[in-house]
């Protein structure tokens, strides 16, 4: 199964991405993840990619897809994949189109974790006071709450279209959050 799993930051979007990657036996592909283990090997990607985190921004298309078209093309993702964080601009939705097109598939499904904007802001300030990240500060989580609903509407219209697309309610325990997406895989 090929499949993308959307959501703010703070959904809990990558420890569902988690679960759901291995009960489908498909690799997890996060975006934000490849970025951060770059960042922190201090490669050339990661110095690149730095500048635009810190600011609650996104990494520049270009970067972003090719990055992506590299790691789709790697041999554990010919079963299938589960992306996380990737497309998340329209660009992004055309880029990945073609890339799915020159390996001969196409994405199966689209779900995405609806939350409280609030109650996800109190969330991810309490985790940065926990974790101490320099990038979560509370007025760079509302920039990427903002950024993150501008940007994605016409990702979630487009793939509505294609009729591939879910929402599933993301509040609530790990667990129950987990059964709603078995539920909406039928898994
Ligand atoms: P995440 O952990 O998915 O919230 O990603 C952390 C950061 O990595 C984001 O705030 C962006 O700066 C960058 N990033 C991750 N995925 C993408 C993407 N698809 N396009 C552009 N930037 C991204």
């Amino acid at each position: 199964m090929r499949l993308l799993l959307m959501g703010p930051p703070g959904a809990g979007k990558g420890t569902q991405a988690q679960i759901v990657a291995g009960l489908l036996g498909v690799p997890h592909i996060s975006t934000g993840d490849i970025f951060r283990a770059n960042v922190s090997q201090g490669t050339p990607l990661g110095r690149e990619a730095k500048r635009y985190m810190d600011a609650g921004e996104y990494v520049p298309d270009d970067v972003t897809n090719a990055m992506v078209r590299d790691r789709l093309g790697q041999q554990d993702c010919t079963p299938g994949f589960l992306l996380d964080g990737y497309p998340r601009t329209l660009d992004q939705v055309t880029q990945l189109e073609g890339m799915l097109a020159d390996l001969g598939c196409n994405l199966d499904r689209v779900l995405e974790l609806t939350v409280d904007i609030d109650e996800v802001v109190g969330r991810l300030v309490k985790r940065a006071a926990d974790q101490g990240r320099s990038d979560d500060t509370e007025e760079v989580i509302r920039r990427r709450l903002e950024v993150y609903a501008e940007q994605t509407a016409p990702l979630i219209e487009n793939y509505a279209q294609r009729g591939i697309m879910a929402e599933v309610d993301g509040m609530g325990s790990v667990d129950e959050v987990t059964d709603r997406l078995r539920a909406c895989l039928g898994i």
